[in-house]
């Protein structure tokens, strides 16, 4: 199915309404506007639509003409509480911007939606659309899941893909099978004293000293504890204690972001900090108080589905325009949670305008990021492409018996 000329013909609405979007972000994941754009441009398609209870999400079941299996595809929604610094002429002046480009990724979805619903009939199966609000750091996918989003068309999904935009050449789509991208977790350490005059710190006992070795101790953790083939990335940015500069406080704070690329590696983290943060209190006579919190999960492609990714997209766009990474990012996504449940791949799609140098462009959350709206054809295609052939692969073969 020659889905590229279609998608450069959508390009047109797909580009207005990514610019819409841009200019009134929403964060969180209570999005209306978003949700009421994305519904009016899903209009006149043959979908089952369910709204979400917790959270403003959408999802549209596209049903083919024949029974199969289903295929689900998703587009996060909201954007980061960022100001945005760039000159466009639809940039957001709300104080919120779509600096990680989930703008592109609604647009990109709704594009996607439209092709395959114009080939409903040669479709056997259904195709869930997953519009996911409240991605960045909300819980979004965790809550469409506990609504029921896997299961949208009577069964569990036989593959699921997203597409995530990022700096790099335009249109060039990156993935790798396995490991893709970091799992995110949260660590706090409250260390608890007795606080005092700052004069007598032999009559107090000062949780300060504690959390300042803490954060050298845990930069060795790392490195000392963990191979360097399964690192973690561990990064304090988060210190806080006392009030006033003549008082020793009772408790001082440290929090950090924990970055993890296995099981194995997630499990020592949680032990080593532990017994990292108690084992230098307690030598100092204090108390730790440890808080892990996983917050999304190691990132997984399928091996076999990203393997014909990549191949099928290879078909579409050629050899070098789609690319096998070699590492993972350090980053994290909450679709890891789709696809610790459903076989699926998700890529990278580079959109720094041809204007600018990819390798010196700003970042995904900077306030100056630019993403070139030109992809979306692309990325409408390469997903539609994708579930089009899960859906017919099966009535090829069938043709060719
Ligand atoms: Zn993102």
């Amino acid at each position: 199915m020659p889905f590229l000329a279609e998608s450069q013909s959508l390009l047109p609405r797909l580009v207005a309404l990514r610019r819409e979007l841009h200019a009134d972000p929403e964060v969180g994941l209570d999005l209306p506007n978003t949700q009421k754009r994305i519904l009016e441009a899903l209009e006149g398609l043959d979908l089952e639509i369910t709204l979400g209870e917790n959270c403003s999400s959408v999802t549209a079941v596209l049903r083919g003409g024949e029974p199969g299996p289903a295929v689900l595809l998703r587009g996060d929604m909201d954007a980061l509480p960022v100001a945005e610094l760039t000159d466009l002429e639809y940039a957001s002046k709300n104080g919120s911007m779509h600096a990680c480009g989930h703008d592109l990724h609604v647009a990109g979805l709704v594009g996607a939606a439209h092709l395959l619903a114009a080939q409903q009939q040669d479709l056997a199966g259904s195709v869930i659309f997953m519009f996911q609000p409240g991605e960045e750091g909300w819980h979004g996918a965790e809550t469409m899941i506990a609504e029921g989003v896997l299961d949208a068309a009577g069964e569990r999904p036989v593959a699921a893909y997203g597409i995530h935009v990022r700096p790099g050449p335009l249109g060039v789509f990156r993935t790798k099978p396995g490991t893709l991208m970091a799992g995110a977790n949260e660590l706090r350490i409250t260390v608890t004293g007795s606080g005092g005059h700052s004069s007598q710190p032999q009559a107090a006992l000062d949780p300060v000293p504690a959390v300042a070795e803490m954060v050298t101790a845990l930069q060795n953790m790392a490195t000392r504890r963990f191979s360097v083939f399964d690192p973690i990335v561990l990064t304090v940015t988060q210190l806080e204690a006392g009030e006033a500069i003549n008082v020793i406080p009772d408790t001082a704070k440290l929090g950090a972001s924990v970055r993890t690329l296995s099981e194995e590696s997630l499990n020592r983290v949680i032990m080593e900090t532990k017994a990292l943060a108690e084992g230098i209190a307690s030598a100092h006579g204090l108390r730790a108080e440890v808080d892990f919190n996983v917050l999304y999960p190691v990132t997984v492609n399928d091996a076999a589905r990203t393997d014909e990714a990549l191949r099928e997209l290879r078909e579409l766009f050629g050899m070098d325009r789609v690319i096998q990474s070699r590492d993972p990012l350090m980053g994290s996504e909450d679709f890891s949670l789709v696809l610790e449940q459903v076989p699926g791949t998700f890529l990278f799609l580079g959109a720094t305008p041809p204007e600018v140098d990819p390798a010196t462009a700003d970042w995904n959350h900077s306030p100056r990021v630019l993403f070139d709206d030109s992809v979306l054809a692309d990325q409408a295609a390469a997903l539609a492409q994708l579930a089009y052939n899960r859906l017919t692969e099966d009535l090829g073969a069938e043709q060719e018996l």
